[in-house]
């Protein structure tokens, strides 16, 4: 999506380890107008699958998966961070290493959200080497839901997480591929 590549240009910031900050649209501050338009972009992309659910992880997956789910016209799950002591009844639950912090988390959905009827779109902000991914995959599995596929804002492809799940036949959308960001410079893969 050549408007995200140009705000990345204009507002992303490229930190130490290999983190993209684009806190001006999409991490801090919200571009509303700016979300709604890539919502209708991935809404457009998955429009012909079947979408009942769309699955993401708190906090900054939200932002983006609430105007897909707007477009698609399905509800959003937003799998939560922690224990999950505040969710009700049962819940499939699996263990996600950050990219950030480097430590492992718990990720919880209520089996009431998620169910083996559902055909399941994941989004999130950033995909790098697919951890968080890769965990929402294993809810829907656990729940014996129907994976349509990712789609995602940011992917850093140089960190392999993307291709690695194409490379196992899931399909993964995402509106801007950086391919490296050497010298603090951001560069996308065309
Ligand atoms: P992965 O699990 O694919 O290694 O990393 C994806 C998760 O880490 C995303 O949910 C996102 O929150 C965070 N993340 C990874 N790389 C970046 C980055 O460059 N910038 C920001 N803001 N978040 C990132």
């Amino acid at each position: 999506m050549k408007e995200l590549e140009d705000k990345i240009l204009s507002e992303g910031e490229v930190y130490p380890g290999n983190i993209l900050k684009v806190g001006s649209f999409l991490n801090h501050q919200l571009d509303v107008d700016f979300l709604m338009k890539m919502g209708k972009e991935i809404s457009e992309l998955f429009e012909a699958a079947g979408i009942t659910k769309i699955l993401t992880i708190e906090a900054s997956g939200i932002a983006i998966a609430v105007p897909a789910g707007y477009f698609l016209h399905v509800p959003v799950i937003f799998a939560k961070k922690g224990q999950a002591k505040n969710l009700s009844g049962q819940t499939y639950s699996t263990k996600v290493k950050s990219f950030t912090h480097g430590n492992l988390y718990d990720v919880a959905v209520s089996k009431e959200y998620l169910k083996s009827t559902d055909t399941v779109l994941l989004i999130d902000d950033f995909l790098a080497n697919g951890n968080a991914l890769n965990g929402l995959i294993d809810l829907v599995n656990q729940a014996g839901a129907s994976l349509a596929g990712a789609a995602i804002a940011i992917e850093k492809g140089f960190q392999g997480g993307g291709d690695a799940l194409r490379n196992k036949g899931i399909r993964v959308e995402s509106l801007a591929i950086v391919d490296n960001m050497d010298n603090n410079t951001v560069v996308f893969r065309s």
